[in-house]
Formats: structure tokens, sequence, C-alpha cells
């Protein structure tokens, strides 16, 4: 079935039962229980991200004693990747699983909550949304698509990426075909890549074929799944673009509102316990992930240059300034993130970062 006919017919069959709720046998809903769908935009269990996602269902099925029971589907199965947000903001399904910046061409301000370049890392982003304000202007963003947001995972620093041109200075951006999603791509894009944004699962043979020069996906653990060693000359690091990402899980407004509180309390606990749960998996699996490359693969995992990593720190500043100055909300996001940022930086700098370079002595 085709993305629009599928949303028509589960509109049309929602409309005329009064509720997605409602295609449930009517005894069940009698006894309180709920069945939902959860759209992905990953392959279905893909490692760390679709087991993410897999994870906060089965969390809220087994928590809620199959009060509320979870399905979970890879991209492509209910609809298209990029096409989860309309699913789930039109309530066709109730749930869904991605990163925010995927939806940025409905609201611009989404992008601005997965990363930025530069900015938080995982244990700070997670510091902004739980106790810096961060939720509430998360929920404000994704008001407007019709969805409750949910943390639902961070990937923690990303990699570099994968590229089959060296990057010596900033000048060999000039040209380079990249996959990057996000603002990260945008200051590629500004420093003269021709940027693309592709899922996940079609990477692979885009970078063999040459349709690609270059990619980023996450980190060693998830990167060494698609096996993008086979297609790629060069491992670079840091993840200038991405030094944490959030994945996002999000609800249908109206669906999130008609549960009983305990319910809700349980979708609110899972997404927490997911976003903990997933960077440390992501930390665990990469060490060894990292070890496999090196080791078996013979990687040649290198460093972007200082140079190159200044002059891209510069060109973000600009790009991010002059993409949220169109937009009142990703002006308020972004003014929340930078006055969080500088108080972290402050205590960061002496507290992980000092420990982590005494530990390197
Ligand atoms: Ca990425």
């Amino acid at each position: 079935m085709k993305r629009r006919d599928f949303i028509k017919t589960a509109a049309f069959a929602g409309a005329l039962a009064g509720g997605t709720a409602a295609a449930f046998p009517a005894p069940a809903i009698a006894k309180g229980l709920r069945k939902w769908n959860m759209t992905t935009t990953w392959p279905k269990n893909f490692p760390g991200l679709g087991t993410g996602a897999a994870k906060i269902a089965e969390f809220i099925t087994k928590a809620s004693d199959g009060r509320l029971s979870v399905d979970v589907y890879g991209a492509g199965e209910l609809v298209p990747a990029f096409d989860a947000i309309d699913a789930v903001g039109n309530g066709s399904v109730e749930m869904g699983h991605g990163a925010s910046y995927y939806w940025k061409g409905k609201t611009p301000a989404a992008q601005f909550i997965s990363s930025i370049p530069f900015g938080l890392v995982a244990q700070e982003q997670n510091a902004w949304i739980y106790y810096g304000g961060g939720q509430a202007l998360c929920d404000e963003v994704y008001a407007t698509m019709g969805c409750k947001f949910f943390s639902g995972g961070n990937s923690g620093t990303q990699m570099g990426g994968w590229y089959n041109r060296e990057i010596n200075s900033i000048a060999d951006y000039k040209g380079l075909k990249l996959r990057m999603p996000g603002l990260g791509g945008e200051v590629a894009r500004a420093a003269g890549a021709t940027v693309v944004n592709i899922p996940g699962g079609e990477l692979l043979t885009s970078m063999q074929s040459g349709t690609i020069d270059a990619l980023e996906w996450v980190g060693p653990y998830n990167d060494l799944a698609f096996g993008f060693h086979k297609a790629a000359k060069y491992y670079y690091y840091p993840g200038w673009h991405e030094p944490n990402a959030i994945l996002d899980c999000f609800v249908n407004l109206k669906a999130f509102g008609e549960l009983p509180a305990d319910l809700q309390e349980i979708v609110t606990i899972a997404c927490q316990a997911a976003t903990v749960n997933m960077t440390s998996e992501m930390a665990a699996r990469s060490g060894s992930a990292l070890a496999r490359l090196r080791g078996e693969f013979k990687v040649d995992v290198r460093p972007f240059p200082r140079e190159v990593l200044k002059e891209l720190k510069t060109l973000s500043r600009k790009v991010i300034n002059d993409i949220a100055a169109g937009d009142a909300l990703s002006q308020k996001i972004l003014a929340s993130l930078e006055k969080f940022q500088k108080e972290q930086m402050d205590y960061t700098d002496i507290a992980e970062r000092a420990m982590l370079d005494a530990r390197a002595l």
C-alpha cells in the first residue's frame, strides 16, 4: 500500500470508528486495554537505534501489564521513514521514533533540538531537557506538529564520518558530495559541500556507487553494523556536527492526552529510561567496535586537522544564527541552549574535560 493510501485508509477507518483505539475489540476497551503502533525511521531492530525504539515499546507494554501494548514497525512498514511525523501528527499512528532534524521541513525549530554543531554533549543535553527548561521548549515545537515530545535515546558523541577524500583544509569541502543531515549539513554546505540526506539503509550502496564521497551516520557500533568500512578509505573524528544526538519519541497529542495519568507516567519514564540506556549501550559497544575496525579491518581512523575544526566552528556560529534568525521559535531554543552551554562549559571544563586529560597522562 502506498503511504498516502495507507494514511487515507487509516484516517478513514479511524474517523468511522471514532478514533484509532476503537480498532481494538470493544471488550478489550471495556477492560481498559489499549493497543498503539509505533512507526520508526530505522530498519526494524537496527542495532542501538531500532532496538532502542523496541525497548520503549517493550517497557510500556510490560510496565502497564498490557494495558497499553505497543507494536513497533520499521521504516517503510507503515509509512516511509521521513513520513513518520505526519502519520503520528494526524493520528493514523499513535507513536513514532526518529530524530528531530528529520522534521525541519515541517518546523524549522525541530533541527535545533537534535544537536547543535560544537554544542552540548549527551550528559549536558539530558541536563538541559530534564533540568534546563528543554522539555517545555521541545513540547512547544512538537505541538506545532500535533505531537508530544520525548527524548527517546541519545547516541552520545558521534564520529566525523566516512570519507573517500582527505580533509586537509576547509577547501577540501568544496564539491564534496556528503550525506549529513541537520545543522551540521548546513554548515558543510556553507563550506562548499553538496549535502544530501539519505536514510541509513541506503547509505552503503550510495557510497559504493560513488553517489556520495562521504557520509556520517553515528559511531563505531552503528557504523560497523552497516559495513561502511567496506566502502570508505578514512574514518574521521570528532563528530563536530553532532556532539550528541537526541532521538525523539513523539506521541500523538490527542492519544497521549486520552491516557490515564499512570499510563502517561509509564510512557514518560520509558522514554527517560531509553535515553540513558541507549547512551550506555552505544558507549559499551562502540569501544569493542572501534577495536574491530582498527584491528580486523585496518581502518584508517584520523582526526580532522585542528585548523579545519576552528574554521568549521566559526562558520557554524554564523550559519546557525542565520537559520534561527528567520524563525522566532528557533531563536528561543537557540538562546536557551547557548545560555545553558555557556554555564555548562565553565563547569564541565574543570570536571569531565580536566578529568579526561588527567586520566590520559
Ligand atoms: Ca549522525
